[in-house]
């Protein structure tokens, strides 16, 4: 087995791979040089266990998280935000003025029928 020289290691194309976004020619090429690197074989290998071992550590802290509560405080807090936006129903804005309105008119309606 004959080592290539050093100058042909490439970690970023170690890091593409794990990504899987090598072209076939570059695949060829990391498999040619794996053959002969054990440098490179050893990291790459390293670098798949990181990878699965995070994925598997990111996988069981999801699985132990609660997303049914969380998705109703975000739908709740939603729902709160656009109320808060919309305001009070129209209706409920014109029925205030038509009380104002008739308050007023009660009161003048009053005063002119006491001065009478
Ligand atoms: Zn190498």
């Amino acid at each position: 087995m004959v080592n290539l020289p050093k100058a042909s290691c490439n970690d970023a194309i170690l890091d593409r791979y794990l990504n899987k976004d090598l072209t076939p020619e570059e695949k060829l090429f990391l498999k040619a040089h794996l053959d002969h690197c054990q440098r490179c074989r050893c990291k790459l290998e390293v670098m798949i266990t990181i990878a699965r071992n995070f994925r598997d550590i990111v996988q069981s802290a999801l699985n132990e998280e609660d997303f049914a509560g969380l998705e109703k405080e975000i739908c709740t807090a939603a729902v709160q935000q656009v109320r808060i936006k919309k305001g009070p129903p129209r209706i409920i804005t014109f029925l205030k003025v038509i009380l104002a309105i008739s308050i007023i008119a009660g009161v003048l309606l009053l005063c002119a029928t006491l001065q009478l």
